[in-house]
């Protein structure tokens, strides 16, 4: 793994990354969310594809990288200003498709996200995914854990509301 301030990963080991990615079609995927959001394409640093000036709000966040394929609504010259090693970060992304053989990525990258935000309140903190990929590297700030009793007592009873507030239900008239 590149260590910060080091080149992004070069050779062979992108060009694995690379087919894997295609033939799982996770960069077939990205390409084409990049160009439904009307991104403009360039070729980025360690075999990435660079996608900028996306259209859409959603997913949310600085960039999200699909398969090979980085995507901001924002330009990499701005984010990078800000973030120098977030290219490293989404190279991480990169990798982490591949190994989950494409698709089935999105499932489990949404549950850690959604396992980070009932520890946390955060969606990146304890993300398994986020965290590999180095959390300062993406612009996350890691927050403390709290408590899963209260957080979920607290679900609970929001579930419950909406069924409380019902009331006893009247037949029909026939
Ligand atoms: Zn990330």
């Amino acid at each position: 793994m590149a260590e910060d301030g080091e080149p992004l990963g070069a050779g062979p080991s992108v060009r694995r990354r690379q087919i894997a990615n295609a033939l799982n079609l996770s960069t077939v995927l990205g390409l084409g969310l990049a160009g439904l959001g009307g991104a403009r394409l360039t070729q980025g640093p360690g075999g990435l594809l660079l996608a900028e000036r996306y259209r859409w709000s959603f997913p949310t966040g600085a960039a999200f990288t699909v398969g090979d394929v980085v995507i901001t609504s924002s330009t990499f010259s701005s984010l990078l200003s800000r973030h120098p090693d977030l290219l490293r970060h989404e190279e991480h992304h990169a990798q982490q498709w591949m190994r989950c053989l494409g698709l089935p990525f999105l499932p489990l990258y949404l549950a850690s996200m959604g396992w980070s935000w009932l520890r946390t309140g955060d969606r990146a903190s304890r993300c398994v995914f986020e965290r590999q990929a180095g959390l300062a590297r993406g612009g996350y700030v890691e927050s403390p854990t709290r408590p899963l009793g209260p957080v979920l007592a607290r679900g609970l009873r929001r579930l419950q509301l909406p069924l409380r507030g019902r009331g006893p239900r009247r037949a029909r008239p026939a």
